[in-house]
């Protein structure tokens, strides 16, 4: 036989392959793949790629740069709009989940405060408050364009000087502080394992998060909203996910190694 078999490409094999990888870790841990969301972040992949992951179903969708995401945003608007006026019927394909009418964008990377107002209104999460002056104007800004922004509070549970993210004793007290802001809603912790060869260095740093998400989660009754709790990247993905990650940002195992410009 000429030609490639229906319904695989490399980005498709790579995408089932971190699914199942997922799927498998979550069991390892008690819980089902649907338990545990893929955030596709997409600093490094091309426009056809981020196209085509869509196509195959995939709703969520990451950032970590605030210039890429509106230009990221603004080209898969477009094709979202292109396909749902040539209707769906032209590139669906059999045995495909549908593609979504919209995607989700997670905002996952640093943010200065005076690009709240660029990013907010294209993300569904911004994943890494990391001060409390950040999620004042985050809240400023949501409360002047009349909304509730949910936000994760990233947590420095390596140490390293060089990352971002609140130590972990003030945690805590950061989450409370965010819970008198109405316009804010603090829906978990966010954290990055520290740079190194080996994956499982990743396991402590992990362990203490999951351990402080917990902690905060059972302090008060009515924090139903506080269940999210995101870590793990391609190295170290299913090491989170063991210790108790239910979302994980996954981009090299997705899309390669390659820069996209
Ligand atoms: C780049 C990035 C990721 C994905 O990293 P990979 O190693 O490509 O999977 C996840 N989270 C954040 C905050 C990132 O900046």
């Amino acid at each position: 036989m000429v030609g490639s078999t229906p319904g695989t490409s490399p980005l498709r094999d790579a995408y089932r392959k971190v699914c199942d990888r997922i799927a498998a870790a979550a069991e390892r841990s008690g819980r089902k793949a649907k338990d545990v969301l893929m955030v596709a972040v997409t600093k490094n992949a091309t426009p056809d790629q981020i196209r085509g992951l869509v196509e195959m179903g995939h709703i969520d969708l990451g950032e970590s740069r605030v210039q890429q995401l509106g230009q990221r945003v603004a080209q898969l608007n477009e094709f979202l709009a292109r396909h749902k006026t040539l209707g769906g019927a032209v590139v669906a394909k059999p045995n495909t989940p549908a593609m979504p009418e919209e995607v989700r964008w997670h905002m996952i990377g640093h943010l200065q405060r005076n690009k709240v107002k660029q990013v907010v209104p294209l993300v569904k999460l911004v994943h890494g408050v990391d001060s409390l002056r950040l999620a004042e104007e985050l809240h400023n800004y949501a409360a002047r364009t009349e909304q509730v922004v949910d936000v994760l509070v990233q947590v420095n549970a390596s140490g390293e000087a060089s990352k971002h993210g609140i130590s972990p004793p003030a945690v805590p007290h950061i989450v409370d502080q965010i819970e008198t802001m109405l316009h804010l809603r603090c829906r978990g912790l966010m954290t990055m394992a520290p740079h190194t060869d080996n994956p499982e260095d990743a396991r402590g740093p992990f362990a203490r998060t999951a351990e402080l998400f917990n902690e905060i989660r059972g302090e008060k009754v009515g924090r139903d909203g506080f269940n999210i709790l995101s870590m793990g990247m391609t190295n170290d993905f299913e090491i989170a996910i063991e210790e108790g990650a239910n979302i994980v940002r996954i981009g090299r195992a997705l899309f390669g190694e390659t820069e996209s410009e």
